[in-house]
């Protein structure tokens, strides 16, 4: 359990260690350089360059899924600071290139096929993927890319302008002559590649030795499915009610389709792994037809969005319509362990009908110290609960006075969140009280 001071330690540190390494290029080149300066504009404009590119390599290690990385943050905390990072690399590429082509027109000539045609085309190709990146991350929807194809280009792009920037690191070797800075730069982008293959070669091939099989398929709602996986040939997996897994249907696990998706079950049930899946686009409205016996392969658990996290006595689980999967998870493992600290669920649906785990809800409420508040947002005849959508209103009839000691765990539709996130802060809620989930990371 962790206490405000040693998250705001470990986030500080965590920051720190991050700035280090992004400036460390520059002292890096500092060392044993004796040349004269070229002037501000063209050393800075070298500057931004080194930056840029130690920030777009960092991006391989946030995205790498190494739980220790992540904390003391959540996932989509993570990715959301990945997607800034990204936008500032960025500036800080295309800020190098400009820089130095008004500084100094000497500079002209990287870019000039005439001069030297293949450094022209990839350096030129770097300016081209750095803003590909950006724009295929920023309009994907626009672009109609599926996201499968946009994650590979992802990754593509980045390692090619990670790759490039090195080679040219070394050839221009103004600020990287000796032998020892050389290595440290190759190292760096060999880094990034190994990250990138750890990912997708060394993990599947670690899935592929414990694979799952499909056990069950329920229908929650009209539109959410349970389904339950059994282990073959290994124990299951350990994890802490709240985490997620990453999946992939299928008689291989080296697929662009994988998908994340929060265990909804307890860990107490090691043979049996259920995940409750909302149809929303092409993979997820398969679901429903997968048929018993069929392969999967999961990596996990990933996440910090759970009740280890909390040192309250009350929570406060305030979800929206698939929002709920790591609740259950949580309220289920709770009633294994028999433990009996006070939760508040306030869930948020469409109608009775939409509800998923309603019945289960019930059971619940009756087995743990928990009260169930349902909101419809079109409530059947003569319900005299809470209506319409989770708001400061339902929030304030439905929390404790003393809302300061709870703790918050939100997780449902972006706009539920961030209603339900700016009611607590500006009821003075703090921040490391209100843990959040985001299933819309990109
Ligand atoms: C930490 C986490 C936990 C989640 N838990 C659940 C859960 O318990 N139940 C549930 O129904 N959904 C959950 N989701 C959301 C689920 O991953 C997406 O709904 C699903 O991947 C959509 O896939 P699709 O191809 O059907 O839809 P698409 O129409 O292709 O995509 C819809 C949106 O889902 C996201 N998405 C699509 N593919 C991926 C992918 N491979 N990886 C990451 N995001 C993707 C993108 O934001 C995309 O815009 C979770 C997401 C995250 C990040």
């Amino acid at each position: 359990m962790r206490s405000k001071k040693q998250f705001l330690t470990s986030a500080f540190a965590w920051l720190t260690i991050f700035m280090v390494l992004v400036l460390a290029p520059l002292v890096l080149a500092m060392i044993g350089h004796q040349e004269e300066s070229r002037g501000f504009w063209v050393e800075f404009g070298v500057g931004l360059g080194f930056v840029g590119l130690a920030m777009m390599g960092l991006q391989f290690l946030l995205t790498a899924r190494y739980s220790r990385i992540g904390a003391p943050f959540g996932l989509d905390e993570l990715l959301q600071f990945h997607g800034q990072a990204g936008y500032i690399a960025w500036a800080f590429i295309v800020g190098h290139f400009a820089v130095l082509f008004l500084a100094d027109s000497e500079f002209h000539k990287f870019l000039d096929p005439t001069v030297n045609f293949p450094r022209a085309v990839a350096l030129s190709g770097v300016l081209i993927a750095v803003t590909l990146l950006i724009a295929f991350t920023h309009w994907r929807e626009k672009f109609g890319i599926i996201y499968e194809w946009w994650r590979l280009s992802h990754g593509v792009l980045a390692l090619f302008v990670v790759f490039v920037g090195t080679v040219h690191i070394l050839q221009v070797s103004f600020y990287v002559s000796e032998l020892w800075q050389q290595i440290v730069w190759v190292g760096f982008s060999l880094g990034a590649i190994g990250l990138l293959m750890h990912n997708r070669v060394w993990r599947p091939m670690q899935m592929k030795k414990r694979p799952w099989k499909v056990k069950r398929i329920t229908e929650e709602s009209p539109t959410i499915w349970s389904v339950e996986f059994e282990p073959v040939g290994h124990d299951g997996m350990e994890f802490k009610p709240g985490q997620f897994v990453w999946v992939t249907l299928g008689d291989t696990p080296y697929k662009l389709q994988q998908h994340p998706f929060t265990i909804s079950s307890a860990p107490e049930k090691r043979n049996s792994l259920r995940l409750t899946i909302k149809e929303l686009g092409d993979f997820t409205s398969e679901v429903k037809n997968l048929k018993e016996g069929e392969t999967a392969f999961i990596e996990g658990p990933y996440g910090n969005f759970t009740l280890s996290e909390s040192v309250a006595t009350h929570n406060i689980f305030i979800a929206g319509g698939i929002g709920i999967t790591p609740a259950m998870s949580i309220l289920e493992s709770l009633r294994e362990r028999h433990d009996q600290r006070e939760f508040t669920l306030i869930y948020g649906t469409p109608d009775v009908e939409h509800t998923p785990f309603r019945e289960d809800l019930k059971v619940l409420s009756s087995e743990l110290n928990l009260k169930v508040v349902h909101v419809y947002e079109n409530p059947p005849e003569g319900w005299d609960g809470e209506e319409g959508f989770i708001d400061g209103g339902v929030l304030k009839r439905n929390i404790p006075e003393e809302h300061h000691q709870c703790e918050y765990f939100v997780c449902g539709p972006p706009p539920m969140m961030d209603a339900a996130e700016s009611k607590l802060t500006e009821w003075g809620v703090s921040v490391h009280k209100v843990h959040s989930e985001r299933f819309n990371i990109v």
